[in-house]
């Protein structure tokens, strides 16, 4: 099991159930705007909020939104300590910022220091795409062990000044790396491992190579907090994050949707009907399975492991539930009668 830090008061590893976090892309010294987009992410379902810190301005900002965010905010810092000192004062729950970019070791002293008296953690954010020069010689170019050695490298810098409380990330664009980087460093160590894909992509293909990458390593246990990048609103981010929890069979909040396939005894539109539950489902917190089928003679069969769903036959459908049929009902009431039963449970 990996060790445990505690961001804000949200605990990463040790156990502790697999958080989502997600990245605002405003400009975080635009305190309103920043504030709005992490409410809206809080209300999806993200646990942990980063923002990045560019200049002196955002970090000045930090206090402002941490005084009304609803949920911890981390800190993304490259390069200026004097960012990650001025963030740490103003508050922030935990600093992304790898220490062998920040300028030698008085710099990564103080910000060891300044991380220790505040109880603040630190995540080391190895990037694929960002290797250190030697590194990269020494392995002939990018490779998860040359990641490994990167964030082994890091944690030193900070161990140094007694300072261990790091979690790690080792995230590149490719897949198989990524997954074979994580690997590696939970064979290696016991520190909590933020998990991602990073530059993934768009909604569609990012969302996959974050649920093979992501959704694989967690199926294989590893993983204490996970972030999907996407080209996207990062609210898409948060609903990749669930599903793929939800998927990988970690977290049983929130209810989940199966459909059939359909085939050529489908009378009823069921993509449609399909992308309908799923849109209202989102507002649902109960963990609970749900089954949206294309027909009255095999839907609630096959879908008796479902606490609920509908079948749609010509014109009417059937509600059931645990299998069970319970009444036959019209094809334009079938929705609105499946979220009242939904309300019972
Ligand atoms: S539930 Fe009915 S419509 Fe859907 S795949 Fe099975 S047999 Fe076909």
């Amino acid at each position: 099991m990996t060790k445990q830090i505690m961001v804000g008061g949200v605990p990463i590893g040790g156990g502790a159930p697999v958080t989502i976090q997600s990245m605002t892309n405003t400009r975080t010294d635009d305190v309103e705007a920043t504030l709005h987009q992490i409410r809206t992410l809080a209300a999806a379902g993200c646990e942990i909020i980063r923002v990045a810190v560019p200049d002196m301005a955002a970090a000045k900002a930090v206090g402002k939104l941490k005084e009304e965010s609803p949920i911890p905010v981390v800190v993304d810092i490259h390069f200026d300590y004097k960012l990650a000192l001025e963030a740490i004062a103003a508050g922030a729950d935990k600093v992304r910022i790898n220490p062998g970019n920040i300028g030698g070791a008085d710099h990564v002293k103080a910000v060891a220091q300044a991380c220790a008296r505040r109880g603040v953690p630190i995540r080391i954010g190895v990037n694929g795409g960002s290797l250190e020069k030697p590194l990269l010689a020494k392995y002939g170019g990018v490779c998860p062990e040359a990641m490994v050695e990167s964030a082994f490298g890091h944690i030193r810098l900070l161990n140094q000044y007694d300072f261990d409380d790091i979690c790690v990330s080792l995230k590149s664009s490719s897949v198989p790396m990524t997954m074979k980087a994580y690997r590696l460093m939970s064979q290696a160590s016991d520190y909590p491992l933020h998990i991602g894909v990073t530059e993934a992509g768009t909604v569609r293909m990012g969302t996959l190579k974050s649920a093979v990458g992501i959704g694989g390593l967690l199926a294989l246990g590893i993983g204490d907090t996970m972030r999907v990048s996407l080209s996207a609103d990062p609210v898409e981010e948060v609903y990749a994050a669930k599903e793929i929890l939800k998927a990988a069979g970690v977290r049983k909040e929130g209810a989940e949707l199966v459909s059939c396939p359909t085939c050529g005894r489908t009378r009823i539109d069921l993509i449609a009907l399909a992308n309908e539950v799923e849109e209202r489902l989102k507002a649902v917190d109960k963990p609970i399975t749900v089954a949206v089928m294309g027909c009255v003679v095999n839907g609630p069969g096959e879908a008796s492991a479902a606490d609920c769903g509908i079948a749609g036959g010509v014109g009417e459908g059937l509600l059931f539930k645990k299998g069970q049929i319970i009444k036959k009902v019209p094809q334009e009431q079938l929705v609105e009668e499946l979220f009242a039963l939904i309300e019972t449970l």
